[in-house]
């Protein structure tokens, strides 16, 4: 372990490092220890970090962009020197495996502060309209432009699953397009969220342009949504409080970027590769023990190749260790905290109570922490709770389907719509199908995605869409600008 759980951890507020009057203990889902004291921000200290990020807006916006990104470049440099070593401290405080700490949470996080910061035009000329004559004046030519302008004060609020690559996320392209940010992490683990806005605070961002505040309820980030000085709410979490948000926030008019909750479909087709497509959906086990708000836990396949898919999945699940999330060759880690487990634990109990069968799984293994065994459903159908439920752990539900029109309905018989999967033969048929979900993002005949495409939800997964230019213009206010040429 390569930190001290005696740190002191603070509030940036104004350019301040920032002590509170209270404090609470992060534990880690592995070893159940305490893993350090996150402070306790009041409502008072979330104002004040509203008036610090109103403050310092003025200036923020009118420095150039080339500018702004120089410093996010900067950021970008230090981070890839310095990130490294808070991988235990990561690993620690979520329980992901030390591999995913170190392979998935850090590079991403890297990676979003590089991509902004190259400025890039999102300006737009218009062609110059021919008008006529009106009471308004002669007839012309009228110009147009149309400029993107910073949002204002941006209140990030972030869950608990990849910490401060979330917050990267959404700090970068809004700090790139002139906004002031208020970082809100998820209670669960905000202590590498903390060292992270430390390093930020060494490149030299002007005082208030960043703040963070941290708690370990709903008080302080409720007080940013209340709050007249902040302008957008760039919210990832679940659907549930992303829709408290929309409605509490609706009063203050404030803009939303929700990125939202999701239960990914994955149509295998009868000619797919089956081998293939099951690696896949063991990622759901393989990858954070299904934290991921795109994992393909919803499993559609073609009922010819329905048994042997099922045989597969169980033999996959069985190959997996599950176990102390520091060991390498761990696949398995715990979940976040004794309540996500327990309530993963119950909602496999629900579903086997309405008549679910566990092909695999269902358990939790005889060890200290919060650990939930790969779990494979079988015996569902479509509008069964565990099929429509998110349960954010690793458990699969897999239906059959016998046409492909079929497939379509019932992936799209959700509530959610982020990230679907399609497993086809033939690619330009798989492409059809995929055009066919209702889903922000579809992956055919594999889980990656490309780093820069539009990402987002449909349905209860959220509205708007971010990464590449369409950060951007997802921190960004429409301006037009009218004149007449002359
Ligand atoms: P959550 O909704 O419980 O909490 C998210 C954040 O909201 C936390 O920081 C929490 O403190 C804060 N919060 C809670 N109540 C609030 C209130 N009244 N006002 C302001 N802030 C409030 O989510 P979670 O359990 O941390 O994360 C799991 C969820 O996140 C899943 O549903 C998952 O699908 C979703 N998620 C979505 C994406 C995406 O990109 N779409 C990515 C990761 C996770």
């Amino acid at each position: 372990m390569s930190f001290n759980v005696d740190e002191d951890y603070k509030l940036l507020i104004g350019g301040e490092w920032v002590p509170t009057s209270a404090r609470y203990d992060i534990i880690d889902p592995n070893t159940t220890e305490v893993v350090g004291h996150a402070p306790e921000a009041s409502v008072q200290q979330a104002n004040d970090a509203a008036s610090a990020a109103k403050g310092a807006l003025k200036s923020w916006r009118a420095t150039p962009m080339a500018e702004r990104c120089a410093l996010l470049g900067k950021a970008a440099d230090l981070l890839a020197r310095r990130l490294p070593a808070l991988a235990p401290l990561v690993q620690a405080e979520t329980g992901s495996t030390i591999n995913v700490a170190e392979t998935m949470q850090l590079p991403a996080c890297l990676e979003r502060f590089n991509y902004y910061r190259n400025p890039q035009d999102v300006d737009e000329p218009l062609k110059p309209y021919a008008l006529g004559a009106t009471a308004l004046g002669p007839a012309g030519l009228q110009n147009a432009m149309v400029y993107r302008q910073p949002v204002g004060v941006v209140a990030c609020i972030t869950p608990y699953n990849f910490p401060i690559t979330n917050i990267a996320g959404k700090i970068a392209p809004a700090l790139a397009m002139g906004n002031t940010v208020i970082i809100k992490p998820a209670p669960q683990d905000p202590l590498a969220v903390i060292r992270f806005v430390e390093i930020l605070d060494e490149v030299g961002f002007p005082p208030g342009v960043i703040n963070l505040i941290v708690g370990s309820g709903p008080d302080a980030g409720s007080a940013l949504v209340d709050s007249k000085l902040v302008n957008m709410i760039s919210f990832t979490g679940s659907s549930l409080i992303g829709t408290r948000i929309i409605e509490q926030g609706g009063k203050t008019m404030k803009r939303n970027l929700m990125e939202l909750g999701g239960k990914g479909a994955l149509i295998m087709t009868a000619d797919c590769n089956v081998a293939n497509a099951v690696t896949a959906i063991a990622s759901v086990w393989a990858f954070h023990s299904g934290q991921i708000c795109t994992a393909p836990t919803r499993v559609i396949v073609h009922r010819s190749i329905y048994q042997q898919t099922v045989d597969r999945l169980v033999a996959a699940a069985k190959a997996l260790k599950v176990g102390d999330a520091r060991e390498r060759d761990t696949l398995v880690g715990p979940l976040v905290t004794k309540t996500q487990r327990d309530r993963v634990v119950a909602l496999i109990e629900r579903g086997v109570a309405e008549g679910a069968t566990v092909a695999v799984g269902g358990d939790v293994p005889d060890r200290v922490g919060y650990f939930v065994n790969p779990t494979l459903l079988v015996d569902v159908k479509p509008d069964d709770f565990v099929v429509q439920e998110e349960f954010f752990g690793p458990v699969v539900v897999i239906v059959p389907f016998d046409d492909e029109d079929e497939a379509v309905d019932i992936a799209n018989n959700s509530d959610y719509g982020l990230f679907s999967y399609v497993w086809c033969g033939d690619l330009g048929r798989g492409l059809s199908i995929a055009r066919q979900l209702e889903s922000g993002n579809v992956a055919v005949n594999g889980v990656q995605s490309h780093p820069q495409a539009p990402f987002g939800g449909f349905k209860m997964s959220g509205v708007g869409r971010d990464r590449g230019v369409f950060g951007l213009h997802a921190y960004s206010e429409v301006q037009a600008v009218n004149w007449p040429a002359v």
